[in-house]
């Protein structure tokens, strides 16, 4: 719903819309937004570095890397009596693709629970994208597409292969290209790059497609002879999810906390509430009460899958 005054944690569609009036962001995000509704999605922007203090009133807005995506941010709301913490999506673990998650102390938190189950717990990610190598080494022919959200998820599975030494092209679906091109334009390298657009079969033989979920299924994804398709999301972690898809490589490459991370930033935040939104409520919320936290569901509107 469009308000007159929005600050958007990142740049994912289930967060940031278009039609508001003035939106307060990370540089990151505002110029993410302009790429993908427009210059106009919003009648003004005021871009807020991490860590600086905007005083609006009687309170006082604060930034925080929150790790998930570029630009990503955790709000400080605070007034004299209060700190008031929004996560937005975020994971601790770390991502060469973006800003880190730094932690912030505060009274109230705002958390996601998107993987808020004991039973996510995300593997390493370097091992994980060690499993397309590893395929390569015994089916050197075939095409390895990778199912990725375009904002986010694509650029990390890119830098995650070349941090292990991939330095072969990597092909792109033509909706991952923009995004990409502002990663590479912010300083996050990324190596080789090129659209898939009207090659030839032949030019993707033992190469790495990125592509969007959606593409995987559809008749863009038969112009490859041999494919392989791959997904990378913290869902491939549900068996039945990664049979449903046909996917043949599963990765559990997630940009959300599992349930180690959550809890253990609810510890060290030390806060004294807290109310738990995007996801799995009820379990983090029930452990929060056994740790003596008061806690509660948050429940949202227009909320989408994990990107
Ligand atoms: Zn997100």
């Amino acid at each position: 719903m469009p308000v007159e005054n929005a600050i958007i944690t990142h740049g994912h569609a289930d967060h940031a819309r278009a039609g508001h009036q003035n939106v307060l962001a990370t540089q990151n995000t505002i110029d993410i937004m302009k790429i993908r509704y427009g210059h106009k999605c919003a009648n003004s922007f005021q871009p807020l570095e991490y860590h600086k203090p905007l005083k609006v009133k009687d309170i006082t807005i604060t930034f925080y890397p929150a790790g998930h995506i570029l630009g990503s941010a955790q709000i400080l709301i605070e007034n004299t009596h209060n700190r008031l913490l929004i996560t937005g999506d975020y994971k601790t673990s770390s991502d060469s693709s973006c800003q880190s998650f730094e932690l912030v102390e505060c009274d109230q938190l705002i958390t996601e629970a998107t993987f808020g189950l004991p039973v996510f717990q995300h593997p390493k990610p370097e091992n994980e994208i060690k499993k397309i190598i590893t395929a390569f080494e015994r089916s050197e022919k075939k095409t390895y597409i990778i199912g990725a959200y375009a904002l986010g998820k694509s650029q990390r599975v890119i830098k995650l292969l070349r941090d292990i030494g991939y330095n072969d092209t990597i092909f792109l679906h033509g909706s991952q290209v923009k995004i990409c091109d502002y990663y590479a334009s912010q300083g996050i390298d990324l190596g080789k790059l090129e659209p898939v657009s009207h090659k030839k079969n032949k030019d993707f033989e033992g190469k790495i497609v990125i592509a969007p979920p959606s593409a995987l299924k559809d008749k863009w994804s038969r112009r490859f002879s041999e494919p392989v398709i791959c997904y990378a999301s913290g869902w491939m972690s549900i068996k039945q999810r990664a049979k449903q898809s046909l996917v043949e490589i599963p990765l559990i490459i997630s940009d959300h906390c599992d349930w180690n991370e959550l809890t253990a930033t609810i510890k060290k935040c030390k806060t004294k509430t807290v109310w738990v939104t995007h996801g799995r409520e009820d379990a983090l919320v029930y452990w929060c009460r056994k740790q003596d936290i008061d806690a509660k569901p948050l429940y949202m509107q227009g909320r989408e899958e994990e990107q």
